[in-house]
């Protein structure tokens, strides 16, 4: 199964950009979120249990070169890798006075082996400032990409899942990030509660609309520990089905124009928080379906052409 065949995948984009496989390094710098802290709510989003999403981050009580190191050495083991992406992907990275974030940044960009950044937010902590910052490192010839948190674009689920930010937020965000020429990546979750998996390609329509380079998608996953789970158990929260997840999914990469890149096609959670539902721990049987609905698509297309 290759799926770059009908995917155009950020792996590939790196590896045809600096002609070697460029790896993720997960950092964790003890970031919090405005819809944890007060300053938006205290609840987080329902969905939310940040150890759950972002398995490979390491102890945030080091310092970021230590946790690149940590990181660089387990991946070594599995992969000849000699350069990398410092992912600051737990809770909001850009969540933060800009001197603190900049000495995080510039002591991750230091590491001679760490070509750029990707850096996790939501739509409502990229104040200019900050988008400038990050533009000064892509001036600089880094690789940079800001992760947007979407989710879902109907005003109406993000209330649901206690977001505490609209869409109207995330144009905000998308609109001054292009003043700044930034690479922008934008995630969303498929299934949430009050929401057809179709849904999702709506949203993912206004998204494009907006003009992002990156897409990164996955299927909601309950986990233990959060609001969501509650709800969950009572019976509030419907099953999103592996079937809908691959036929909005091979829908989306079919309309997805030339140039745009997905960072991630299903989820990555750790088991031991997940509730439901089961089958999004078959990473591997998601991907090869959607391989497969490609292929079908594609056969149809050559045939209609003959
Ligand atoms: S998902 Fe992100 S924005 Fe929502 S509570 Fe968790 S860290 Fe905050």
């Amino acid at each position: 199964m290759d799926l770059t065949r009908y995917v155009n995948t950020f792996g590939r984009y790196l590896q045809e950009k600096y002609g070697e496989r460029i790896h993720k390094l997960s950092v964790n710098a003890a970031f919090t979120c405005p819809n944890r802290d007060g300053a938006k709510g205290i609840g987080g989003c329902t969905f939310c249990n940040n150890r759950s999403f972002s398995p490979g981050s390491t102890n945030s009580s080091n310092e970021v070169s230590a946790q690149l190191a940590a990181a660089r050495e387990k991946v070594s083991k599995v992969r000849k890798a000699r350069k990398f992406l410092a992912y600051f992907q737990s809770y909001s990275n850009t969540y933060g006075d800009l001197a603190d974030l900049k000495k995080l940044y510039d002591e991750a960009l230091a590491e001679p082996d760490v070509i750029g950044l990707c850096v996790g937010t939501r739509p409502d902590c990229v104040p200019d400032p900050v988008l400038e910052l990050l533009a000064g490192y892509q001036q600089q010839g880094k690789e940079v990409w800001l992760e947007l948190g979407l989710q879902s674009s109907f005003d109406s689920s993000l209330e649901r899942i206690n977001r505490g930010h609209t869409f109207a937020d995330y144009e905000d965000a998308v609109k001054r990030s292009h003043k700044f020429d930034l690479n922008l990546c934008t995630h969303l979750i498929m299934g949430l509660p009050g929401e057809q998996a179709k849904d999702t390609l709506i949203s993912y329509r206004k998204v494009l609309d907006l003009g992002v380079r990156a897409i990164k998608v996955h299927p909601l996953h309950i986990v233990k520990g959060t609001q969501m789970a509650k709800e969950w158990k009572q019976g509030l929260v419907p099953e999103l089905s592996m079937e809908d997840y691959v036929d909005t999914l091979t829908e989306i990469i079919l309309a997805a124009p030339d140039d745009l890149l997905f960072h991630r096609l299903t989820g990555s959670g750790v088991h031991q928080y997940l509730l439901a539902p089961e089958w999004v721990k078959h990473k591997w049987d998601i991907l090869g379906a959607v391989y497969k609905r490609l292929e079908t698509a594609n056969n149809h297309e050559i045939i209609a052409k003959s």
